[in-house]
């Protein structure tokens, strides 16, 4: 009798929080009061899974510590653990053996594809074009769902100026604007479009990141002191985080760095007034990898006990990797030191996003072997990577239009190691079963069968380990494939080089001093010029470089990236004219790197030009002001022309909507596509404004000869700025506009708002 007594009272739960017919604020109350503290900061606890799951319980170490907090109800989320047997493993010990059944969220850095991957994300901005984009984080999170993930740790919209800074290859560049509608094209591709669209099947919950600042570590070095001005934090950083929030984004991560000296994950700034205060977010927010226990490091946080008191009542939802919450979070409450309500708050968040992905009404929803086998790596897949591939690719030069190049009767000499590269095309966030599945770019040049492509590699890029950045080691003298390379680019009509970055060279801890060619490819390059000058330079890389000995001397330059599983196909499409390039620079690519931090959209100095010489005065004595490839930049084989810029009134009130109006020619030989770009200037201001900002930008196709007419509307929302207490303002006066296909280029006019 007793036995049956002590059964049921363990068993006593009210599981009415499973019945999907009640609202989900209610679903929570129901189970929130039923758990124990224990529970609740189980909820904020997230473990990676770095060992077989599918396996025996380990004994000894982590792993088993691990499974005895699964059983538990301690642990909330899961960390790279994936694939479909995998996730059902551990979704089972959280579903079956723990008092709740809380089901765990599995999230993973699906940054650029799961297992067929698309451009690295600065590729992807390249496109300018929003669908794509939606389209590319769509059929990621269907193949990484049809895997068991229902989380991904991004998108990351950290605005960059400095192309030294390796992450700069996961964002979208250095404007805000283009930035902002990015973010929102691969939130709503990962989560869909509204509540509904996210408790489906194939769609995951995003992750804005990182909050708030990190892409302006000083010098672009990795994990480095941050310090902006609050100008560019409200109007630069921020925009495209409050975007992403607008357009539903359910979880955010904090970021290493530092703001005015507080840590980001120790930010109630950043976490509790902005986000959740005056944004007003009802996600979570996670911490990034230790950046609770870096707390320390920083001088912030004392101990392990301090830096969870710090990081929760800032508004850290979930530890990621410090194991501290889980540590000392209990303790910290029953001493009356952190406040109940502030663990209520986080658990709420925690356990509204998994109501919302539909977890409680099944938890093994993204555990579908059918579908896990007919998902991933499926054609249509791939035809969409491909898709993205191509519209990534930006024409920086084409002297004499050598391209595209003829399909038949040529001689090709392919020159250049990462030609024959089938990992280092993926680019970074891949992992090492995912090490040659690209198509190369000589299997993809070799497809076209009426040329002959002769391959050789002239010199290695890197030497040794290719695993993690440190073991990379850099070929830097041995030249003894050179002769082979010229020889052949000698007895060639054409020669293609593919020279670039490794794959490993970009992403997190990829920061870089020098944004040359790497390795002896540049000698490669004047070197293969020397006995055949016909050269198509194909660039692998995951940031700006610094090209200008290229720019002068090559006559045909293709940014390529690095471009995914359909590298080789992409660039093949291109180089062939079966695919007419129409990507534009998300960053500035400098003249040498001495120029960095540079940008389009900078300030006017006091000492802006020399009249009569035209020179700014604010200048180095040894390189122009201006990049090498500005932002927004970009050829096509056609040609666009710009007429007849127009706005339809001298004069506006305030709230009007402005009309901007210019006709589109395509005057060449190919139907092609134009990003049409508006830029604005905000003339004389209480806070002075760059000298333009991007705020409106049109993908537009146009046929050989057609002319189309492109309307820009501009309202508040365009016209105003955050001033230094980040309250938007729009202020009177003149506003210059120029429309054209390139920052630097185009047609101008101007209005006036009363
Ligand atoms: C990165 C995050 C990433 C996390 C998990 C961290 O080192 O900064 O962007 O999501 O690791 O892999």
């Amino acid at each position: 009798g007793i036995v049956l007594l002590v059964t049921a009272n363990i068993n006593a739960q009210n599981k009415d929080y499973f019945d999907s017919k009640k609202p989900i604020e209610e679903r929570i109350d129901l189970l929130m009061n039923q758990m124990t503290l224990e529970e609740k900061v189980g909820q904020m606890n997230q473990y990676n899974g770095f060992w077989d799951v599918t396996g025996p319980t380990p004994k000894g170490g982590t792993a088993e510590i691990k499974y005895e907090h699964l059983r538990k109800g301690w642990v909330g989320a899961m960390l790279s653990v994936k694939g479909v047997k995998e996730v059902k493993a551990v979704q089972k010990i959280a579903v079956e053996e723990t008092r709740l059944g809380i089901p765990i969220l599995f999230g993973l850095d699906v940054i650029h594809g799961y297992k067929t991957l698309s451009p690295i994300p600065l590729a992807e901005a390249a496109s300018w074009d929003l669908e794509a984009i939606k389209k590319s984080a769509q059929v990621a999170a269907d193949e990484a769902s049809a895997s068991g993930i229902n989380w991904t740790f991004g998108p990351m919209m950290d605005v960059s100026r400095d192309a030294r800074w390796g992450r700069v290859m996961e964002g979208a560049g250095e404007d805000p604007f283009l930035g902002s509608k990015i973010a929102v094209a691969r939130v709503q591709g990962f989560q869909g479009e509204t509540s509904a669209d996210l408790a489906k099947a194939n769609t995951i919950a995003a992750c804005a990141k990182h909050f708030a600042a990190y892409g302006f570590v000083e010098a672009g070095r990795e994990y480095n002191t941050v310090d902006i001005s609050n100008s560019n934090l409200y109007n630069l950083v921020l925009p495209p985080f409050q975007a992403a929030k607008e357009a539903g984004v359910r979880t955010f991560m904090n970021s290493f760095s530092i703001l005015n000296g507080v840590p980001a994950t120790g930010s109630s700034f950043l976490q509790r007034e902005l986000l959740k205060g005056k944004w007003n977010f009802d996600g979570f927010i996670v911490s990034d990898w230790g950046s609770i226990r870096e707390m320390k490091n920083h001088g912030f946080a004392k101990d392990a006990v301090d830096a969870t008191a710090k990081a929760v009542i800032a508004g850290s939802d979930m530890d990621m990797e410090s194991h501290f919450y889980v540590a000392e979070l209990v303790n910290l409450v029953k001493s009356g030191k952190v406040k109940e309500a502030l663990i209520d708050d986080a658990v709420r968040r925690i356990l509204r996003v998994k109501f919302e992905l539909g977890l409680f009404d099944n938890p093994y929803k993204y555990c579908d072997e059918a579908r896990e086998k007919a998902v991933v790596g499926s054609k249509a897949i791939n035809e969409a990577v491909l898709d993205m591939a191509k519209k990534s690719i930006v024409l920086l030069k084409n002297e004499n239009n050598l391209l595209p190049l003829k399909k038949s009767g040529l001689k090709i000499a392919l020159i250049g190691s990462l030609a024959n590269d089938k990992t280092s095309p993926l680019g970074g966030w891949r992992v090492a079963s995912e090490d040659g599945t690209a198509v190369s770019v000589l299997e993809g040049m070799q497809s076209y069968k009426g040329n002959t492509v002769a391959f050789e590699k002239g010199a290695d890029l890197t030497i040794g380990k290719t695993t993690f950045v440190n073991e990379l080691v850099f070929n830097t003298t041995d030249k003894s494939g050179f002769e082979a390379a010229k020889n052949l680019a000698k007895n060639s009509d054409v020669v293609v080089m593919v020279l670039g970055e490794h794959g490993f060279q970009s992403g997190e801890a990829r920061s870089r001093s020098n944004l040359d060619l790497p390795g002896v490819q540049q000698e490669l390059l004047e070197e293969v010029f020397k006995v055949n000058p016909n050269i198509v330079l194909v660039l692998n890389n995951g940031r700006p470089l610094v090209l200008s000995w290229a720019k002068e001397h090559i006559p045909a330059i293709v940014e390529a990236w690095q471009l995914g599983t359909q590298t080789g196909n992409a660039v093949a499409q291109v180089i062939y004219g079966d695919y007419n390039p129409s990507g534009k620079l998300p960053m500035s690519f400098p003249r040498n790197v001495g120029q960095c931090p540079i940008y389009y959209n900078y300030y006017s100095t006091g000492r802006p030009t020399n009249d009569e010489k035209n020179v700014f005065w604010s200048h180095y004595t040894d390189v122009e002001n201006t990049p090498l490839y500005p932002f927004g930049y970009g050829l096509s084989y056609t040609k666009f022309e710009y007429k007849n810029l127009k706005v339809s009134k001298p004069e506006y009130n305030k709230g009007e909507t402005v009309k901007v109006t210019i006709e589109v020619t395509n005057t060449g030989n190919y139907d092609g596509k134009e990003v049409v770009q508006l830029y604005l200037h905000d003339v004389v201001a209480s806070i002075a404004r760059p000298v333009q900002e991007l705020k409106g930008f049109e993908l537009t196709n146009l046929k050989k000869g057609e002319t189309k007419t492109i309307t820009f509307t501009l309202t508040d929302k365009e016209l105003g700025f955050f001033n230094n207490e980040g309250n938007y303002q729009v202020e009177p006066g003149t506003f210059k506009i120029r429309v054209g296909g390139s920052s630097d280029s185009g047609l101008e006019t101007q209005f006036e708002l009363k």
